[in-house]
């Protein structure tokens, strides 16, 4: 058992059990203050970090929305959750093309862990531009935005619930003689009305949502768009999606506090409903895959494999085919994207303005 283990069961022992939200920020606080998580060596793979072409293809979609709202001589490019700076670096490279942008762009990253942060540093030094770190989206000053966020909303704390005779009773973390064990609180939780089927989880995402409207309320009033980008799907639907994973493969989420990462899968429609609550646009969402096709990545491959070796026109192509594929192993289909942005910007490129959200006046 790790020091940090300790001090959980003591916690628990001495407070009583804690909600699984509160489990999950504690866990995910001292997981990522530790280690850098990502790659081979670490416990989880992303996008950027299979290829640049992916940050690439974001660069361009922000150029081209940067475009779309009139060229501001000032902009704040924000990414929550950076990982190792990978994705801003490629973004920044790739908008190299367009020196007004870059002239017109300050980079903010929100991101909690010194250790990621040193690693952003590193990376992002060679690109000159000025960078600057915050702790919360909050802190960022006001001002027409552009903001990524790669796998970022996974990574905060949900509530979850569980459908029983008594009603929706919130799942807590406690202890069962030593070890770290699930139950439930006596009281129901009366908001969400009775449910249908016993046994049915819901799990509600108050960290994102609040973010989402915050997102949203910053759009619309200083003007901007955010892509969201995460694995996830279009809700309602109930079912526990909480997973832990260390070194790429899956454990009990209790089995080792905070030396794995746990996420849940995105309820998108959570996210749209939040962001369009507060006026902003939502545009999406699609699959990784489309959004990417419609991005041109096929186009950028071919270009990328003119100048490469063989073993490099390999690696491209397998790295179009993760990025693209469906199934199990790859992201096309399991990762969607969504949009939000301030009510003027109806057009995004590869994401439709949503049919069914659309702004009250
Ligand atoms: N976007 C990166 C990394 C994803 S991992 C990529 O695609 O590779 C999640 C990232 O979010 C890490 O950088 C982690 O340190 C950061 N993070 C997690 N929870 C956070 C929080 N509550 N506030 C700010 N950053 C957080």
């Amino acid at each position: 058992m790790t020091a940090f283990a300790d001090r959980l069961r003591d916690l628990i022992a001495l407070e009583g059990p804690i909600t699984v939200e509160r489990y999950m920020g504690l866990c995910l606080q001292h997981y990522y203050a530790t280690r850098d998580p990502l790659g081979a060596a670490g416990d989880f793979t992303t996008a950027p970090e299979i290829s640049q072409m992916f940050g690439e293809l974001i660069g361009l979609w922000m150029l081209e929305v940067w475009h779309g709202m009139g060229r501001p001589a000032r902009v704040r490019l924000i990414e929550l959750g950076p990982g190792r700076g990978t994705l801003m670096a490629d973004l920044l490279r790739a908008a190299r093309l367009m020196p007004d942008f870059l002239a017109a762009v300050s980079v903010h990253l929100v991101e909690t862990s010194p250790t990621l942060r040193e690693r952003q540093k590193a990376i992002l030094e060679k690109s000159g531009i000025s960078v600057e770190w915050h702790d919360r989206l909050e802190d960022v000053p006001p001002g027409p935005a552009l903001l990524v966020a790669n796998e970022f909303f996974d990574a905060l704390p949900v509530r979850q619930f569980m459908a029983t005779d008594r009603g929706w009773c919130e799942r807590l973390v406690g202890l069962d003689q030593d070890r770290l064990a699930f139950g439930l609180s006596p009281e129901p939780e009366k908001s969400f009305g009775n449910p249908v089927r016993l046994g049915d989880i819901l799990e509600w995402p108050s960290a994102s949502i609040t973010l989402a409207k915050d997102l949203a309320r910053r759009l619309v009033r200083d003007t901007g768009a955010a892509l969201l980008i995460d694995y996830g799907y279009w809700g309602p639907a109930f079912g526990d999606t909480l997973q832990a994973l260390k070194r790429h493969a899956y454990l009990d989420p209790l089995a080792e506090p905070g030396e794995a990462d746990l996420t849940t899968h995105v309820d998108f429609h959570r996210l749209a409903q939040a962001a369009a609550s507060e006026n902003a646009l939502v545009h999406g969402m699609a699959t990784q895959r489309d959004f990417l096709q419609a991005l041109g990545i096929e186009a950028r491959a071919s270009s990328l494999k003119h100048r490469a070796n063989p073993a490099q026109a390999e690696a491209i192509d397998r790295a179009l085919e993760r990025l693209t594929a469906g199934g199990d192993k790859a992201m096309g289909e399991l990762f969607k994207v969504l949009a939000l942005t301030h009510p003027g910007l109806e057009d995004v490129p590869g994401l439709a303005a949503h049919p069914l959200i659309q702004t009250r006046t």
